[in-house]
């Protein structure tokens, strides 16, 4: 049990990782529901992250969230995984138990929680387009489907990972797979996501406006300077609804919350927070 003097340990596991608002979202979730929480970010290169980690449960941790790079090596270091950990391959959200740890992804959930709580979309039988097939899109793809859309058109750079993660997701639902070069004839869609990571690299995404409508949500899963270019694209060219990825970020972190405390913070109250000038 937690007492004020030796509040449970948690931690954001990562590299780089300074630049994580995880720390603040979730002592701002506590602080929020009177809990205390003691909430570090940690940094560790891959070949340290083992290590690392066991270091932490050694020292009282017993939950971690996992960021870049080490998702898919998270999930190699659990003795359990939940169904959607184990469908993406990928772990953002560690709980300790008595014999090892425990792998969650809440990441899907996060953005269908920020859709349809913040943004108010209704997901249901909607037409999805995935730009990208990293680990946020596969994280995301089965959340999708579970939240109703009709179908999902899948376009990525290298075009043989869209097509791998088509393969391995279809128990999902249907998903197409769409050559970058061929957007331009694949008409508009409700909903266009923008998984990738180009913008982090300043490399501007090609893209037609016939994808969007009036009718159109644009949604990056990033969020700052990353998110820009392609929330200007969608803005310039008619979508109704643009957004970044902070509601996700913000909805993964109270998913993890949930899963650790048996509570659900007030995500709107810090994600309003968070957009505070
Ligand atoms: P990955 O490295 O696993 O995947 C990167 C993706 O971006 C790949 O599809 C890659 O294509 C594509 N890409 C990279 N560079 C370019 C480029 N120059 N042009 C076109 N496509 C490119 O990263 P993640 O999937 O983990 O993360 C993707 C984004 O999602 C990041 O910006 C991350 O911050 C964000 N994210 C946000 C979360 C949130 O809570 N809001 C949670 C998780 C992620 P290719 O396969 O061809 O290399």
């Amino acid at each position: 049990m937690s007492d004020l003097t030796h509040p449970p340990r948690f931690a954001v596991f990562g590299q780089p990782i300074t630049h994580s608002l995880s720390p603040r979202i979730h002592r701002h979730f506590a602080q929020g529901l009177g809990i205390a929480l003691d909430y570090q970010a940690i940094e560790a290169a891959p070949e340290q992250f083992p290590a690392t980690l066991a270091r932490f449960a050694e020292h009282g941790g017993v939950g971690a969230n996992v960021t870049l790079p080490l998702k898919e090596q998270a999930a190699g270091l659990c003795l359990e995984l939940s169904p959607a950990a184990r469908r993406c391959g990928a772990v953002n959200t560690l709980v300790r138990r008595d014999d090892g740890w425990f792998g969650d992804n809440t990441d899907g959930i996060g953005l269908v929680r920020d859709l349809e709580v913040h943004l108010g979309l209704a997901l249901s039988q909607r037409q999805v387009l995935l730009l990208g097939a990293g680990g946020a899109a596969r994280g995301v793809v089965p959340a999708l489907f579970e939240a109703g859309i009709a179908e999902l058109v899948v376009a990525n750079r290298s075009v043989e990972r869209a097509r791998a993660l088509a393969h391995d997701l279809a128990a999902c639902g249907p998903i197409q797979v769409c050559d970058w070069q061929e957007l331009d004839q694949a008409g508009a869609f409700d909903l266009v996501l923008n998984a990738t990571s180009a913008a982090r690299q300043g490399v501007a995404l090609a893209l037609p406006p016939s994808l969007l409508t009036a009718e159109s949500c644009a949604y990056d899963l990033s969020y700052g300077d990353s998110a820009r270019p392609f929330m200007e694209w969608a803005m310039q060219h008619g979508a109704g609804r643009v957004s970044d990825g902070l509601g996700m970020l913000v909805e993964q972190a109270g998913q993890a919350f949930l899963v650790w405390h048996g509570l659900r913070p007030d995500s709107a109250a810090t994600l309003a927070w968070l957009r505070e000038p």
